[in-house]
């Protein structure tokens, strides 16, 4: 029996634990403490209802010879016909040296495979896909050591400040249980 694990950055949570009637195991002993996990329920489940959508981003790092590119951090282009945004990070740290670094942001469809869209960053919340993600939800409440937390595990969107608020409101749970 494992009472206490932790997994490296890095480490892919879906390739260490397998799960099998309702409980999960780590190089065959079980895993009995609780397990807060951040990443797809799709993924862990090995797409047993299918892929969820999301969507995913590109970023183009440009490392410019000018000092300044743009007035501000971040400069929406909600016409373009790819791109979303340019942010010059030197205008939110307010540095000052020679040179600066941008980055531009496209959007595309998730995929595991595609070499530009391979991370998942938004879920595309469809009535279809809520209700294939409430699959996977009753899914993982089988497990009573399983604690899906986050943008991805939840399957919403959600900004830094409601994350955080989830995981200390859930720790506060787990505490009190
Ligand atoms: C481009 C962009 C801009 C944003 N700007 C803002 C902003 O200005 N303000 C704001 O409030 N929010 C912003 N957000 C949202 C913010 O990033 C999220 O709310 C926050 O990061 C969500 O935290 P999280 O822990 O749910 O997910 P994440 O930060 O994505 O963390 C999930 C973690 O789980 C890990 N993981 C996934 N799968 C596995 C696995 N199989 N095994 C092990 N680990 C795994 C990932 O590696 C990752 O470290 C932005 C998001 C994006 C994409």
């Amino acid at each position: 029996m494992i009472s206490c694990l932790v997994l490296y950055r890095g480490s892919d949570f879906c390739q260490f634990l397998r799960h099998e009637n309702n409980k999960i195991f780590f190089e065959d002993k079980e895993v009995k403490c609780p397990i807060i996990y951040t990443g797809p329920l799709d993924e862990l489940f090995k797409y047993k209802y299918g892929q969820l959508s999301y969507r995913s981003l590109k970023f183009e790092f440009l490392n410019l010879n000018e000092d300044k590119f743009q007035n501000t951090a971040v400069v929406n282009y909600p016409a373009h016909p790819i791109m979303t945004r340019i942010t010059e990070y030197k205008n939110m740290t307010l540095e000052n040296h020679s040179g600066t670094i941008i980055s531009k942001e496209y959007p595309g469809a998730f995929d595991k495979k595609s070499k530009d869209f391979n991370v998942p960053y938004y879920p595309m919340p469809t009535d279809n896909s809520r209700e294939q993600y409430k699959k996977y939800k009753n899914l993982a409440d089988n497990y009573k050591n399983l604690y899906p937390l986050g943008r991805l595990a939840t399957y919403k969107y959600l900004n830094m400040d409601q994350v955080i608020k989830n995981a200390l409101d859930l720790f506060k749970n787990m505490v009190e249980k």
